[in-house]
């Protein structure tokens, strides 16, 4: 019987909650004289392994997945694809061994799945391993802040991963969520985001995977927001995702604005293409010729179209999932009117639409306004914006926009008519908007909800708003019992069903409902049903709602209209909740002193102002100090960069007589908003 037999007789059949763990290779980097001694790593198949963390671990530099040779000459094994833990008795020489702490943390009794062949007992493996004095690494770490290159190339250093430890929650379960959203911001953001199933990473930086539970909500919105522009009159079309370097470059202003972040396509397989082609930042220059081509009187106008697409938008700051991606989701409508006016109120119309899918539909409270010149849309004349506010971190983040873009684009393009008082007027250029929403406002609801459970999604555009469990099961019930019981469930989930309640239940024995109650937080399932043997009795159900656990009993006679009822009062505090938040959050400071302390405060702020782009750029640049006065670096993770304008609300406080600007002397001519943003 061979050594690696041996192993193979400790393992036992797979069974339905088997956790698969994998075992991986690596190399370090060593000298060519020098023999490489193999790392390793034992590791959850969901645990991500980072090699930056593992070089640290191990005191190597920049390990790599290693290659079929070292596993033949090391472990004397075909290849990687053959490898299994029992390889490790044949090691030709030494090894370092890293086991996930994740794994340490299982029962005893848990099956681990090693493959499709081979499974074993977590007290098994681990006595298994003993032998090769395994050093356990929590891979978690990793999650919780990224590496930078310089750590990662420090080899040995653990300083990185000190700071972050204190953001682990102290009784976070092993699939739960292991980071604190108060200590560690991003990190918790992004264990929520994989955890929940949103969404996963790619391998191109920048690039996420929408997965169905967030591309459901994306589809709610998606309809919510159809239906309102297609009873204003707009219409869906598709454009290429193409452009020509000479349409895309027609309007200096626009293009200065998109010109860092376009992304080139100049070559077709081996070829170099003659021309470079870009593919859209946003369609204005896109449609626009044609739009040209169309309009040739005025009773062509309006034109107004809408497309559901994608824009690539190749950004090198530090990427944040549905923030801040390299190709994006949205909507862009892009119009065409005889009048200024007619435009204008269009303008509005939209933003409220947009203010209405957050408000409506997530359930985030947005501020109305208008964007300074500075901020506003690169070649438009002005710019409307709904924002809204990330208590956490007490910053402002854009929402939507709409803006107007006058007759800029109409002229640039000859989008013109005749003029309707007759031939002898000049011609007419059309005054132009556009608007776009995109996938970001699901990070912002993301941000503002959840917890640390897990997701907490509104009822109005969670894929699923009910999970039906059978709970009281135990080793006394009957079978006869539990039949019932879960007969029963099956009946209340039919039900909701069928009143279009997105209803799903959950009766795998397998599981205790204190595992699927930790599932179905964690996914942010807006309620939780409980049926048991005393709810049974009642004739009841207990309804449990994610985001403050409030318990209501309900009579099964009046399920189809308490749970809706129940969902949209859910839906109301959750609003209230973060409307609460953000109207304590939002300041008005009248003296330049108050403006940083109330940014530290985590406010956003509303200050008298000139209006001056110059004196604009003065108060970023003076907010982005400390209190002490201190110089910081303005990167994504430091709390304190400047404050921008976020908007100029149309909801204004009453100015003073002769009220002056918050910085500078000059008069102040409105109230806008200041704060960090994302
Ligand atoms: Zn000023």
């Amino acid at each position: 019987m061979s050594l690696e037999n041996s192993f193979s007789k400790l393992c036992v059949s797979a069974q339905a909650d088997s956790l698969a763990v994998k075992s991986l290779v690596f190399k370090p980097k060593t000298p060519k004289s020098a023999v490489p001694v193999p790392i390793v790593v034992v590791a959850l198949q969901t645990t991500s392994t980072a090699s930056a963390l593992i070089a640290g671990e191990t005191g190597t530099k920049d390990p790599r997945l290693a290659r079929d040779d070292l596993f033949a000459s090391h472990f004397k094994c075909g290849s990687a694809k053959d490898f299994n833990l029992g390889h490790l008795l044949q090691a030709a020489s030494e090894f370092k061994l890293l086991l996930d702490t994740a794994i340490e943390h299982c029962q005893d009794g848990q099956i681990l799945k090693l493959n499709d062949e081979l499974s074993i007992s977590k007290s098994d493996l681990s006595h298994y391993l003993q032998q090769f004095q395994p050093v356990t690494v929590d891979f978690s770490q990793e999650a919780k802040k990224p590496i930078t290159k310089a750590s990662a190339s420090s080899a040995g250093s653990t300083t990185p991963y000190i700071q972050t430890k204190s953001a682990a929650l102290e009784d976070a379960k092993l699939i739960g969520i292991t980071v604190d959203k108060k200590l560690d911001f991003s990190g918790w953001y992004q264990q929520v985001l994989t955890k929940g199933e949103m969404l996963d990473y790619y391998d191109v930086s920048g690039c996420y995977i929408l997965r169905p539970p967030s591309y459901a909500i994306w589809e709610k919105i998606q309809r919510w927001f159809d239906d309102k522009i297609k009873a204003i009159g707009v219409e869906n079309a598709y454009f290429p995702m193409f452009v020509s370097s000479r349409v895309l470059e027609k309007e200096k202003d626009h293009i200065e604005g998109f010109a860092p972040e376009v992304a080139w396509v100049t070559r077709a397989g081996s070829s170099e293409l003659e021309e470079p082609i870009a593919i859209r930042p946003t369609s204005e220059t896109v449609m626009y010729p044609y739009y040209a081509k169309w309009i040739q009187s005025y009773r062509d106008l309006p034109i107004k179209l809408n497309q559901w697409n994608s824009v690539v938008r190749w950004e090198f700051k530090h990427p944040q999932p549905f923030l801040r991606t390299r190709e994006f989701l949205w909507q862009e409508g892009h119009t065409a009117h005889l009048t200024k006016e007619d435009a204008e109120e269009e303008v509005l119309q939209i933003l409220d639409f947009y203010a209405g899918v957050y408000e409506e539909l997530l359930a985030v409270p947005v501020i109305k306004g208008k964007k300074t010149e500075k901020e506003k849309f690169a070649g438009g004349d002005f710019t409307t914006t709904c924002e809204g506010y990330i208590p956490q971190t007490g910053r402002g983040i854009q929402g939507a926009t709409s803006h107007h873009l006058g007759q800029n684009f109409s002229k640039m393009f000859n989008i013109s008519v005749e003029n309707p008082l007759g031939p002898e007027h000049p011609k007419v250029y059309a005054y132009q908007n556009s608007w776009g929403l995109s996938t970001r406002v699901i990070g912002v609801m993301v941000m503002i909800h959840s917890d640390n459970k897990g997701l907490v999604l509104p009822p109005r555009v969670a894929q699923n708003q009910c999970v039906v469990l059978p709970v009281g099961i135990n080793a006394k019930t009957s079978d006869e019992q539990r039949a019932i019981i879960h007969q029963k469930s099956k009946e209340v989930e039919q039900r909701l069903r069928a009143a279009r309640i997105r209803a799903f239940g959950d009766y795998n024995d397998n599981y205790t409902p204190g595992w699927k109650f930790a599932q179905y937080e964690l996914k942010g399932i807006p309620l939780r049903l409980e049926f048991g043997p005393k709810d049974m009795a009642n004739e009841q159900i207990t309804a449990v709602r994610r985001n403050d656990n409030r318990k209501y009993t309900v009579k099964l006679s009046d399920l189809e209209t308490r749970i809706p009822e129940i969902l949209e009062d859910m839906q109301k505090d959750m609003f209230l909740k973060a409307k609460e938040l953000f109207d304590s959050h939002r300041v008005i400071i009248e003296e330049w002193k108050d403006f940083v302390p109330a940014l530290n405060r985590k406010c956003v702020i509303l200050a008298p102002w000139c209006g001056v782009t110059e004196c604009e750029e003065d108060i970023k640049d003076s907010s982005a100090k400390k209190d002490d006065g201190e110089e910081f670096e303005a990167d994504d993770k430091a709390p304190s960069m400047g404050a921008k304008t976020l908007c100029t609300p149309f909801q204004q406080p009453q100015l003073k007589k002769d009220q002056l600007c918050i910085k500078c002397q000059r008069k102040a001519i409105q109230f806008t908003m200041f704060g960090r943003s994302y």
